[in-house]
């Protein structure tokens, strides 16, 4: 989402709001920690904005190729749900384990319990509520302590949104995938280069590094210029095209 970093973005807002220097820190699990009611009423402020936002005619491509059965598995770092808006159907290691995306720092869209884990759909009443600065009682286990299902910088409860079975459906999928695209992924967030060494990582165990392409698809030059200086076995990697459009 381009708002986090643009002039006026959500780091510009939180920075004034909350009277802090660096607004990135408001999305960091300690500072969430600290001032819980305050910063909820603020993501439920910016989220209940971003609902607003429509899908592009990239999410429409992908799920033309999804519809043509060409994609084994969508994993988004995404957390504006829009997959789903477009008609993909979104994983879940019990409830879909057949979904086709898989929202891999949660979704604005949704709340979750970090005690039970249950996830809820936000409704305009919990927006209000936390709007008021009010605590949401999870209705499965009953704490007092129902959040946004979006991963924070360092989130030590980071686990009820993206679980660890997660990276065992990556495995499974990189046993059969053919190609790994990396769609419009700068690798300037250590999370993205994390993914893709974990990626790498999979695939050299699996004996399938030459067998599995990797294809980064990105019209700025930064994208495989950061990607390519943060792998550590650069004589490992062979490099075989670089394109420009
Ligand atoms: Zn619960």
């Amino acid at each position: 989402m381009s708002m986090f970093t643009s002039r006026d973005g959500l780091y510009a807002r939180a920075r004034k709001q909350f009277k802090i220097q660096d607004g990135i820190r408001l999305f960091t699990y300690s500072f969430f920690k600290q001032r819980r009611a305050e910063v909820q009423a603020f993501f439920a402020q910016i989220y209940s904005e971003a609902q607003a936002s429509r899908a592009a005619p990239g999410h429409h491509a992908l799920a033309a190729i999804a519809e043509m059965g060409r994609i084994k598995r969508h994993y988004t770092l995404n957390i504006d749900g829009l997959a789903e808006v477009v008609g993909m159907s979104t994983w879940h290691h019990e409830l879909h384990p057949t979904g086709s995306t898989v929202e891999m720092h949660g979704n604005i869209r949704q709340l979750v319990c970090p005690a039970c884990f249950s996830v809820e759909p936000l409704t305009r009443q919990a927006i209000n509520t936390m709007k008021e600065q009010k605590a949401i009682q999870c209705p499965s286990c009953a704490a007092d302590e129902l959040r946004f299902k979006v991963m924070l910088y360092d989130d030590d409860q980071g686990d009820c949104i993206t679980p660890e079975h997660v990276f065992e459906t990556l495995e499974e999928d990189l046993q059969v995938a053919d190609c790994v695209l990396w769609v419009g992924i700068s690798f300037e967030q250590s999370a993205s280069v994390e993914y893709f060494r974990r990626v790498r990582q999979v695939l050299a165990s699996q004996g399938r590094l030459a067998a599995c392409p990797q294809a980064i698809i990105n019209p700025a030059e930064e994208a495989c210029f950061n990607i390519v200086s943060s792998v550590c076995n650069v004589d490992d990697l062979q490099l075989l095209d670089v394109r420009t459009t």
